[in-house]
């Protein structure tokens, strides 16, 4: 009768005095692999601009048609940039095709995984939106 007793109270003092395997989510967050794929969003330099020349390779590559919209402008220097851009987050599949494809590196999943919304249209992102220190800021602003 105490034997088990005895082993019951052991098995608690040990629980209580090792790490725990929990988090105080959403606190403190997991952080996630180097390889995890949440949201694509579009890369900028440090110059502030995009790194996006509007070829439309994404676009064309994505399989769910989670891209659309992308409208070219030409600069001073015969430059292109976008100045229309969607990515559509409820048909997204995370699949990274996008990264992939881009020969400039201009968009790439990112870290986020807090996607769940009330408001689906919300994920619906322009041009802005979709952009990487814009993106982080609509995403915390949400918690
Ligand atoms: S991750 Fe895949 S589904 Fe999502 S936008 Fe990129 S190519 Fe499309
Ligand atoms: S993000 Fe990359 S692939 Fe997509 S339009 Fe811009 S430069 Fe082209």
């Amino acid at each position: 009768m105490i034997i088990p007793l005895l082993k019951g109270l052991a098995t608690t003092l040990k629980a209580c005095f090792s790490k725990p395997i929990t988090l105080q989510y959403p606190e403190v967050k997991r952080p996630v692999a180097p390889r995890f794929r949440g949201h694509p969003e579009l890369v900028i330099n440090d110059d502030g601009d995009r790194r996006c020349v509007a070829c439309t390779l994404c676009m064309v590559v994505c399989p769910s048609n989670a891209i659309r919209g992308i409208e070219a402008a030409e600069g001073e220097n015969h430059e292109k940039y976008p100045v229309a851009f969607t990515i559509d987050l409820t048909r997204c599949i995370f699949c990274g095709f996008c990264q992939e494809a881009c020969p400039k590196a201009a968009i790439k999943l990112n870290n986020l995984y807090e996607l769940a919304q009330y408001d689906k249209s919300r994920l619906i992102l322009d041009i802005d939106k979709a952009t990487q220190e814009k993106s982080q800021l609509r995403m915390a602003d949400w918690l």
